[in-house]
């Protein structure tokens, strides 16, 4: 029996103490900690406060409200038809690569020798697997991401008071030559030149915002030229009366020639022909290839770097290493990513648009009863992790568009769609196919609270 508001519930409201004797608040507090659960018990008894709820329904409320894990992030179902987007958190990762993550969480031998007992080389697994899946590099090294690897690279090569530079001439390479049409902005404000800035390199700007030529560089070419960078546009493309120089040919030019190629491809992909790959990269000449470890590698957020032995080791050794180095779940996450199944992005790449419209058919199908829904062709794209321009066929469920709200805070499972011509689609293409179920079973939950 609720209190009607205004009469005197106070002392009817249950004592925390009394409230957490409940045998389910009791086991959320081993799983959870008490400090969340007196949090959601505080919640309870408020709502009890104010007539919401019945002294004696109070536990069960705490319960309702009590958090599904320790973490207020919630897993969500990517239906945006982008398969790596930053806002959901780039890459999700493969079965392996989470169960890696597992095991890597309590003690590990990450940078321990077990046969010897001595220290061993942190990380050494999962660097043994990058050097194995791209052969053409003679050093491999893995710091936080993809922005990191560039500056450690900027800072080792071009950044003043280097410790292996300690003759005069060296001292004075800091110029990094950039042509002005990849002086980046990769989004949230992050632009590449002032990062390079930043770490006390000083940008030598080439060619015009359209086009540049292998002359270019070299008239910029000197003694103070730390390295040329060349960085992949991977959010935008230019087109038009453009030009660019080949890899190739800047590998001729008398400095070393660094390469951000952003999406951590490894080789070549036959769907993203224009994307560039860390191997295709080095065998052009290359001598240091970055990029990142959560776009189209699939992996979890790191910075990848590839390349000249000699070079790697002098990141390897910077001061400025230690500030960037990764964690054991990265490490154990980007091993399984580059030993294991093929992962989540993989799988959108290749994923068949028959087969992508058989799924929206069975979708629309499961929910004809309760709601209009039907099957319309899509276009999905890569997203801000790389190949843009690129569109990827894909098949969706169209939906009322006042739907997107509520499948947005699904209490169980969140589904992000996109908002496309009026309707809401949920596109296939980033949707493991084993999630479909739940999808249906979320479509029919919001419906009918609708
Ligand atoms: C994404 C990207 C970066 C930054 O990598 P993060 O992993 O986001 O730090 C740098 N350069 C290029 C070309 C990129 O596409």
């Amino acid at each position: 029996m609720v209190d009607p508001p205004g009469s005197d519930v106070r002392r009817a409201v249950p004592r925390t103490d009394v409230v957490l004797a409940d045998p389910g608040l009791a086991e959320a507090i081993q799983r959870l900690g008490p400090a969340l659960v007196k949090q959601a018990v505080q919640r309870a008894q408020h709502r009890c406060r104010t007539g919401e709820v019945a002294p004696e329904s109070v536990a069960a409320a705490a319960r309702e409200e009590l958090p599904r894990s320790g973490t207020a992030m919630r897993r969500v179902l990517n239906a945006t038809g982008v398969v790596v987007h930053t806002n959901l958190g780039r890459a999700p990762l493969s079965a392996a690569a989470v169960e890696a993550l597992a095991v890597a969480a309590g003690a590990t031998d990450v940078e321990l020798d077990l046969a010897s007992g001595r220290r061993g080389r942190r990380g050494r697994s999962a660097l043994d697997a990058l050097a194995a899946a791209v052969p053409e590099a003679g050093g491999v090294h893995v710091v936080n991401n993809g922005a990191a690897a560039l500056a450690l690279v900027a800072c080792a090569l071009a950044g003043p008071g280097r410790p292996d530079a300690r003759d005069p001439v060296a001292q004075r390479r800091t110029e990094v030559v950039i042509a002005r049409g990849e002086l980046v902005e990769i989004g949230d404000g992050f632009r590449i030149p002032e990062l390079l800035e930043s770490v006390g390199a000083t940008l030598r700007e080439v060619g015009t915002t359209n086009r540049v030529h292998l002359a270019d560089y070299a008239g910029a070419v000197g003694e103070r030229t730390a390295f040329v960078l060349k960085v992949h546009p991977s959010n935008f493309v230019v087109s038009g009366f453009t030009s660019s120089v080949g890899l190739a040919e800047l590998a001729t030019l008398d400095a070393p020639l660094v390469v951000d190629i952003g999406s951590g491809l490894l080789a070549p992909h036959p769907r993203l022909p224009q994307e560039p790959s860390a191997a295709a990269a080095l065998r052009a000449g290359a001598d240091l290839v970055t990029a990142s470890g959560d776009k189209l590698l699939g992996g979890p957020q790191c910075g990848l770097m590839l390349g000249d032995a000699e070079l790697v080791e002098r990141l390897r050794r910077h001061p400025f290493a230690r500030a960037l180095r990764v964690d054991k779940l990265t490490l154990a996450a980007l091993e399984a990513t580059l030993t294991g199944p093929v992962s989540p992005v993989a799988a959108a790449l290749a994923a068949s648009p028959e087969e992508l419209c058989q799924r929206a058919e069975q979708i629309c199908n499961a929910v004809a009863d309760v709601v209009e829904a039907e099957v319309v062709i899509s276009e999905a794209a890569v997203g801000g992790g790389g190949a843009p321009g690129v569109r990827l066929p894909s098949a969706a469920v169209a939906l009322p568009v006042h739907l997107a709200g509520p499948l947005r805070v699904d209490p169980v499972l969140p589904i992000v769609g996109r908002v496309e011509r009026g309707a809401l689609l949920l596109d296939l293409v980033a949707v493991d196919p084993a999630e479909d179920e739940a999808l249906v079973a979320a479509l029919r939950r919001v419906v009918a609270a609708d």
